[in-house]
């Protein structure tokens, strides 16, 4: 089976899915989706026996079909070895009498981790199959956490370079620190003066450019993604969920078959969407809870059906989900429109065009059926991370808390609840501290985290504490329409 995978939006050929990775979004400007998606339900049982690797195995090579089964095997091994410091790769913990399923055990501290270290594994495979001599320049949007994820996947990774765009000044001084030190003679960071909604909409332009994308076909140079448009970066989400389901059932907590609810702290509907792509595979989910931070577009969309961009953007403290334009819900739209690419374009023109889109009522009427919503502000965050450190004595960071919060405060089922923890505390460690009642006036953001080291009992981990040693290596802050001539002259430089 080979093309299996083809746009959102119908105008560009169907593909198979090592193509789709390298490409990481279709010419036409959709999301790449497969309609095999849940043809084929994994084994509950299988699932429930077997460790993260052997599971990870099952969902990649249900979801992306061409990769032989050493290939996937061989990634797998290479992605979630050391690196991670837990052979449960995301451990499940409890949290009061809800669950936790940490997703932040990997070199970066953030979740993105699950998805990061795979796409390079996958993305060199597909590359065999490809052009010899073929260059691969991943270029990426972050809202913070994506950034540093891609750069340390792919740093040194042979034929591949990396460039990364993040929102000067709104990301935590953490993440800014764990991306500006990176090493590598193959990664490119910049700031950008605006939010993380102009870094990502000129990103999708830069992929769009036909001129550009010829100049560097000159110098046999692609260009691909790593923000979660990228379904190699999908894909691998979906084992956690099915993953967690197996740790539960051992731990005695569910019986095999029991539906389970999971509440997802969201920003680019990436994380949530693999939850979907779980349940359409066979896990049994009960509800998606969608959790949103101020920047609540989602809360209306899926309360109401209209989705609306045009609002004030809102800096909070849990900054990597500090997105306007959920670029995923393309995906989900598309599934909900039973593979409708003509009304999934029109939506997606009206976005462009006016800033916002309403879905009929059936679409709402499927997407109500297994999504719930919520948001927090940033006082019921903090509220999240006291209550929860004073309660349960787990620390949660300001993302988690947002679940925490949307979870607690108006989802009730008769179903187990997991929580996905998708940043360590530390790693937004002066916000933390305050929330936790302590003062932070005048403390830098080490000295923070070493407060909140002595004062939880907990060790940070060694990557965020040891930035404070490292020296700043990239000090480009650049104009959004300046960012193509960037990525231009990294290429050079990196494939020189
Ligand atoms: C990226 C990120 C999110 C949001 O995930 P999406 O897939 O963009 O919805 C939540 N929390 C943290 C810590 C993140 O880095």
């Amino acid at each position: 089976m080979t093309t299996t995978y083809h746009s959102t939006r119908g105008a560009s050929p169907a593909v198979p899915s090592k193509q789709a990775i390298l490409e990481g979004i279709a010419a036409d400007g959709g999301l790449y989706v497969s309609d095999q998606l849940g043809e084929a339900k994994l084994d509950l049982a299988t699932v429930c026996s077997q460790d993260y690797h052997a599971n990870a195995r099952l969902v990649l090579g249900t979801l992306l079909p061409d990769y032989t089964p050493d290939e996937i095997a061989q990634s797998v091994s290479a992605a979630y070895g050391p690196r991670f410091d837990t052979p449960l790769v995301t451990p499940v913990t409890r949290v009061g009498s809800d669950w936790l399923l940490e997703l932040f055990h990997g070199p970066t501290s953030a979740f993105k981790d699950v998805a990061l270290q795979m796409l390079p594994q996958l993305m060199a495979r597909a590359q065999r199959s490809r052009a010899a001599g073929e260059r691969v320049m991943i270029v990426t949007a972050t809202s913070g956490d994506t950034g540093k994820a891609a750069l340390d996947g792919f740093a040194d990774v042979a034929g591949t370079g990396v460039t990364v765009f993040y929102p000067a000044g709104k990301v935590s001084d953490i993440q800014r620190l764990q991306m500006v030190t990176q090493r590598g003679g193959n990664v490119a960071v910049c700031g950008i003066r605006g939010n993380f909604d102009d870094a990502q909409t000129e990103v999708k332009r830069i992929f769009a450019d036909e001129a550009l994308r010829t100049r560097l076909a000159g110098r046999s140079v692609v260009l691909s993604s790593a923000n979660s448009i990228n379904v190699g970066r999908l894909a691998p989400q979906v084992t956690y969920y099915f993953d967690a389901y197996a740790q539960l059932v051992r731990a005695g907590a569910l019986a095999q078959g029991d539906e389970v609810d999971f509440c997802v702290p969201t920003g680019n509907f990436g994380d949530v969407l693999a939850g979907y792509y779980a349940k359409r595979m066979g896990l049994p989910v009960g509800r998606l809870i969608v959790a949103s931070n101020s920047n609540n577009v989602l809360t209306d969309f899926i309360t109401t059906g209209t989705y609306d961009r045009e609002r004030d953007f809102v800096k909070t403290i849990s900054p990597s989900m500090d997105i306007l334009v959920s670029s995923n819900l393309e995906r989900l739209l598309y599934y909900l429109s039973d593979g409708d690419c003509d009304y999934v374009a029109h939506l997606m023109v009206r976005l462009a065009e006016r800033g916002s889109y309403t879905v009929s009522d059936e679409v709402i009427a499927r997407l109500q059926e297994t999504f719930s919503c919520g948001f927090a502000t940033d006082a019921q965050t903090r509220e999240a991370i006291r209550y929860t450190w004073e309660g349960s004595h787990v620390l949660i960071d300001p993302h988690t808390a947002v679940a925490k919060h949307v979870l607690d405060d108006r989802h009730h089922s008769g179903r187990q609840h997991v929580c996905l923890a998708t940043a360590s505390p530390f790693k937004f460690s002066s916000d933390v501290l305050a929330a936790l009642g302590e003062p932070t006036d005048g403390l830098g953001d080490f000295q923070c985290m070493d407060r909140l080291a002595a004062l939880t009992g907990l060790t940070p981990p060694a990557q965020l504490s040891g930035l404070r040693d490292l020296p700043e290596l990239h000090q480009d802050v650049c104009d959004r329409d300046q960012m193509g001539a960037f990525v231009e002259a990294a290429c050079a430089r990196v494939f020189s």
